[in-house]
């Protein structure tokens, strides 16, 4: 009769503060989890949501404990962790899951620490079994899947969008969460919008990214094009970024973000194992690319053999004219 504590991960946008998409592919991971071991799931909410309890019981969700104290928002890794070690400790959960977010990898991190447990980041599936938590996670930039077995109350976080959350409606008691925020280490000292309003990669269910196949910065339109026809959100290869073409916030790969999307365009991008060891779980991939060669068409569902220049113009006028 163990509970699954989560961290539900909390956004804010001109509309206010919302609940993150992952977090209800969390809860729905919990949940299957939570009915094998007999116990309750747990959300911790680390600020003042609207309509958290409801949000969240949606996907099987059975206690909401939310902070409304001041010193958490915007997020801060010491106070956050407090709250979720606190909580821990008051309900010795078999397992605490967070979404394999910025945020959600370090705080994941720090609680395992906190609270001596042990820990496997950016799993791809997790389930109950024998006993114990059994999680899936891609190795070798997603070339091979290890299955391990964690040791007791382990601490997991689980790459958005590798689960499609599934609703399983129960009504959440709302709790608050009596907690002091430590003094904070870093203060926020200055927000600055970003200069498009752009949808975030990890959130994303449609990706247009470009590489260095573009040939010339002053070409990215063609990316930004089919994006926005699409209503995806684009990403670049780490050449361009290196390049100065894109920033760092939109690399897709081992040292940038990995993303699970439904839908992946990758344009004049070669496809190496670093590129695809950030992508390479989107549900569906479409390659355009010169080189018929290209390794990106080996993780390919649909490859297009031909010059981005050409081809993505098209596809964008297509794409307009289907949803027309
Ligand atoms: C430690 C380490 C970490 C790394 N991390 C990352 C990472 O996080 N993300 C990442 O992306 N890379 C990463 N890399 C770099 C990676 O190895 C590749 O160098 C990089 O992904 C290549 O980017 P690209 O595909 O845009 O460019 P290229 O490899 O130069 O490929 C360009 C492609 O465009 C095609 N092309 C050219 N012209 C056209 C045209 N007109 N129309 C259609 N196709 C065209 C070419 O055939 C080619 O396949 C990392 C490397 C290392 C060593």
């Amino acid at each position: 009769m163990s509970d699954v504590l989560i961290y539900a991960e909390v956004g804010r946008d001109d509309g206010g503060l919302f609940l993150k998409k992952a977090t209800a592919e969390i809860a729905t991971a919990a949940r299957t989890v939570a009915d094998a071991t007999g116990g309750r799931v747990v959300a911790l909410v680390p600020a003042d949501v609207e309509q958290a309890a409801e949000k969240l019981g949606r996907y099987g969700v059975d206690a909401v404990h939310a902070v409304s104290a001041d010193g958490f928002m915007p997020y801060q890794l010491e106070a956050h962790a407090l709250a979720v070690t606190q909580l821990a400790g008051e309900i010795s959960p078999a397992l605490v899951l967070f979404a394999a977010t910025v945020v959600g990898k370090e705080l994941g991190a720090y609680v395992s620490g906190r609270l001596g447990a042990p820990i496997a980041a950016d799993v791809v599936s997790l389930e109950w079994a024998d006993g114990a938590v059994r999680v899936s996670k891609p190795m070798y930039a997603g070339k091979a899947f290890a299955t391990v077995r964690l040791g007791e109350r382990p601490v997991v976080s689980l790459r958005p969008n590798a689960l499609a959350p599934v609703e399983s409606p129960r009504d959440a008691v709302l709790e608050p969460l009596a907690v002091t925020a430590p003094a904070a280490r870093v203060r926020l000292r200055e927000r600055q919008a970003a200069a498009e309003k752009t949808i975030e990669l990890t959130e994303a269910d449609t990706i247009v990214s470009g590489g260095r196949g573009l040939g010339d910065p002053e070409k990215w339109d063609i990316v930004l094009d089919l994006a926005h026809a699409l209503g995806a959100a684009h990403g670049a290869s780490r050449a361009v970024v290196d390049a100065g073409w894109r920033p760092h916030s939109e690399q897709v790969g081992q040292t940038g973000k990995t993303v699970s999307p439904k839908l992946y365009v990758a344009c004049g991008i070669s496809g190496a194992i670093q590129h695809l060891a950030g992508m390479s779980s989107s549900k569906v991939i479409v390659a355009i690319n010169k080189d018929p060669e290209a390794p990106i068409f080996k993780v390919a569902d649909y490859g297009i053999v031909g010059d981005v220049h050409e081809v993505l113009p098209m596809l964008t006028e297509a794409t307009k004219a289907f949803l027309a």
